[in-house]
This record gives C-alpha cells, structure tokens and sequence, in this order.
C-alpha cells in the first residue's frame, strides 16, 4: 500500500448547524451474510455524539474508522466484546441524508440488507424527518490534496468548497467501464439517484461465498447477480453498479464523524481503500484533540 501524507494537517471549519432524528425508525430484515433477522431502531443522538451502534448486550460501538474490523464483503464494525456487520448502507442513508448524529440499537449481529440499496434506510429517514441542534456542523476540509494508492486501486480527495465523487469502476461484462460524476451532494439527489442502487456480485462468487456460510441472506431480491455476462434481473439504472460504489464511499466516509468538504476521485476502489482514507484523514485531528 502507498499513501501520501497531508503537508499540513487538515482544517475543521464551523459552518452549518448539526442535524439528527426527530424521532425514532425501525426497520427488520435478514442480514446478507448472516441470513439471521434482526430488527435496528435508529433514534436522535445529541450534538457531537456522531454514529454509534448498541448491541443486544447493551456494548456500544462507535462509528469510526478505528473500530472497522474486516471489510471483507462488508464493512463489520467491532470492540473488544462484540461486532456488528454490513453496517455501510445504513450509514451512507445517515450521511447522505443530511444526519449528523444517530443511535442504532441492533438486536443481532448484522444490519438487515433490505432491498440490497439504502433507500429503505433513506425514505425512513425522509419520512421521519431531521431535528436542527443548534451546534455547528463539523466540517472536514482539506489544504491540500491528498491520495492513497493499493495496487490498481486509487482514491484522490482534492481540496473544495462542497463533497462531491467521482468514481471509475471497470469490471468484466456486462459491466463494464462505468463512471459517474456527482454534482455537490444534497439529501435530494442522494435520494433520487444514489440511495436506490444495490449491491451486486458474480454468480460464480456468490456460490463460493455459500460454501463458506456467507450470503446466506443472499437473494435476486436484493443483489444485482451477474451471470457470466448477464445481468439475472432488471437494472434500476444502467450504470447501477458505479453507483452502488458511490453509495459504498459515503457510507466508508460517515465514519470519518464529520461531513466532508472535499472532491473525491475514486478510481476502483472499495471498503479498504476508502476505511484506510477515512482513519488517515482523522489521524491528525484524533492527535491533535488528544485521542488514544
Ligand atoms: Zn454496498
């Protein structure tokens, strides 16, 4: 792996006030990887308390990059008791509804799946509605460009006014090269373009990964399946994928506990790269407020 480090360390700006719930959303469903049921009770957090999951045995788990334990198939969040799974399109919905602090109460051990995308999550969210906390919004800006580079996988994040992502994927067919551009994200566009789009893989490797008990939640209802060089189901956009990947990279950057401001050009990478990002654009704000 190959980074570059920040000349200078970035800026927090104060702007804007910070948002959570106005009240409380419960969701139930099997779990992708799992196949268990569990039901997570997102409720209002107050101002600077970020995301953090409570478990059935009542342990909490902040939302960083630091408490990631494996993005193997999926972004598990873990302390020294319990973890949590597939936790990534819950927190892209959070982030890219404009939510600045949640709780998550989870009975089990994985996040449901739902339909494979965030937009369950995201229209709970809308339905529900936010709560202004009158605490300014923290705000990661960078001073200088920043890049960390694995193999052919490459995540360049430049200094900007807004967030906005660029992502290049390039797979097999039928997907091909596929790249979208976002304008400045808004709750609205994540919403209508993002939050609908699924989570996908090949067929061959979702048989492997039931051989190894994993997507045992796994269904044409709620993954984009490719078969050799078919897609085994209708698409909800024809550059789907890229945009799941996009969905994935806000979900990986709601641990970074504040809203970017930052353009990021992501060219095929995943949770790994955007994780190792995340805890090195944090790095030097954690020491400078002292954290261990
Ligand atoms: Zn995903």
């Amino acid at each position: 792996m190959n980074c570059a480090s920040l000349s200078e360390r970035p800026l927090v700006v104060k702007v804007k006030y910070q948002h959570t719930l106005a009240r409380d959303i419960a969701l139930s469903g099997v779990g992708l990887h799992t196949g268990c049921t569990t039901t997570v009770t997102i409720s209002p957090a107050p101002a600077n308390a970020g995301f953090s999951f409570v478990l059935a045995d009542g342990s909490r788990i902040a939302a960083t990059p630091e408490a990631v334990r494996s993005t193997v198939r999926c972004t598990t969040l873990g302390s020294s008791t319990a973890e949590v799974n597939t936790v990534e399109h819950l927190l892209a919905a959070l982030m890219g509804m404009d939510v600045d602090n949640a709780v998550i109460h989870i009975d089990g051990e994985e996040v449901p799946v739902m339909d494979g995308s965030a937009l369950p999550f995201a229209q709970a969210i809308a339905r529900a509605g936010l709560r202004e906390q009158h605490v300014p919004r923290r705000i990661l800006e960078l001073n200088a460009p920043y890049w960390h580079r694995d193999g052919d996988k490459l995540l360049v994040c430049v200094p900007s006014q807004t967030f906005k992502i660029n992502f290049f994927v390039a797979f097999p067919e039928p997907v091909g090269n596929q790249f979208l551009e976002t304008p400045p994200l808004t709750p609205e566009y994540f919403l209508r373009e993002i939050a609908p789009n699924r989570t996908f893989g090949f067929r061959s490797e979702v048989e492997a990964l039931y051989r190894q008990g994993l997507a045992l939640g796994g269904s044409l209802d709620n993954a984009v399946v490719i078969d050799r060089h078919e897609y085994m189901g209708p698409l909800r956009f024809p550059d789907e994928i890229v945009r799941h990947k996009v969905l994935d990279l806000i979900g990986d950057f709601a641990l970074l506990g504040m809203h970017p401001s930052f353009e990021v050009i992501a060219l095929k990478s995943g949770h790994a790269l955007h994780v190792a990002a995340a805890r090195e654009l944090r790095a030097p704000l954690r020491a400078a407020a002292g954290a261990r």
